[in-house]
């Protein structure tokens, strides 16, 4: 068996033929939102359903790190390397200081609750920006099915001024994002209802120094499946989910090759000890992969 397909040669220098997928953890509903801890040698990611965040070690493997998680989605740190969490259940997005306390990064637009906060990226200028599709209304399991206040947008919280503003307003369902490594570029997937012939794709913004959005055109479209959650690595290619694993793009938009991964992948982070593992959320487990690739550095 197979670990994974190369298509454009340059792919085979990103993985290594000894270097299997493993399966870290299984047992779960849905898992998404892995976020690397180098400082504590862990990996937090959710459980959605299960309205849990769970702890992985290569220490002492799987743990309970916070129940109830008001079904939180999506992780990333900030540049305090504090947790910043999407949270479904609380129709929020909140930030864990380090004495453990929770601190409200965002709730509400203009008077009205936000739908379920998915996915977050934090900015090198310390902003927050996040997704907000209405996944987690929608239904009651991943969350509590509730009436949507607001369109599918994408925010950018600035947490010194308490500012929120909608950045991008012109999406079905905003889903994972990020930027490139020099963070001229925003990446958001757009992944619709998930019915037949809604969007599978990443689009692809110009965003100056002020942090100003332009352009927003399809830069990849994901076959088979659709785009969740997604990561770059240090030379700015993207590794997304799709429906038969990892696909890799360069920043122009080409798939290189896939990392094959037997479960539905939800998103992915860089980890590890030279930030060369790649987690992997798929379903009902986490995998990963050590590749001859670094996730990116903020500048
Ligand atoms: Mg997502």
């Amino acid at each position: 068996m197979s670990f994974f397909e190369v298509i454009e040669p340059v792919f085979g220098t990103y993985v290594m033929g000894n270097s299997p997928v493993i399966q870290l953890a299984t047992g779960f509903s849905w898992t998404e939102g892995p976020v690397w801890f180098g400082d504590a040698n862990c990996l937090l990611f959710s459980d959605i359903p299960s309205n849990r965040i769970m702890r992985w070690s290569p220490d002492s493997g799987t743990s309970v790190y916070r129940q109830p998680s008001n079904y939180a989605n999506g992780h990333t740190r900030d540049r305090q390397g504090r947790l910043v969490s999407c949270e479904h259940g609380a129709r929020r997005v909140t930030r864990t200081e380090l004495d453990g306390t929770v601190t409200v990064i965002a709730d509400s637009y203009e008077g009205k609750r936000l739908n379920s906060p998915n996915d977050v990226v934090v900015k090198s200028d310390g902003t927050i920006w996040f997704s907000d599709p209405h996944y987690g209304i929608m239904t009651n399991y991943e969350g509590f099915k509730s009436e949507q206040e607001l369109p599918c947008n994408v925010y950018r919280a600035d947490p010194e001024t308490g500012s929120l503003e909608a950045v991008l307003t012109d999406f079905n369902c905003p889903n994972g994002l990020a930027f490139s490594p020099d963070e001229d570029r925003l990446y958001v997937a757009d992944t619709g209802r998930m019915y037949q012939g809604d969007p599978t794709h990443i689009r692809m913004f110009d965003c100056d120094a002020d942090g100003n959005l332009s352009g927003g055109d399809i830069f990849h479209s994901i076959d088979p499946g659709f785009a969740d959650g997604f990561r770059l690595d240090s030379d700015g290619n993207i590794w997304s989910s799709s429906a038969d694993g990892v696909h890799c793009l360069s920043p122009d938009g080409n798939l290189l090759g896939k990392i094959l991964v037997p479960e539905l992948v939800s998103n992915v982070c860089f980890g590890g000890r030279a930030k060369h593992q790649l987690f992997i959320t798929a379903s009902t487990s986490v995998y990963s992969i050590i590749l001859n690739r670094e996730g990116v550095q903020r500048p």
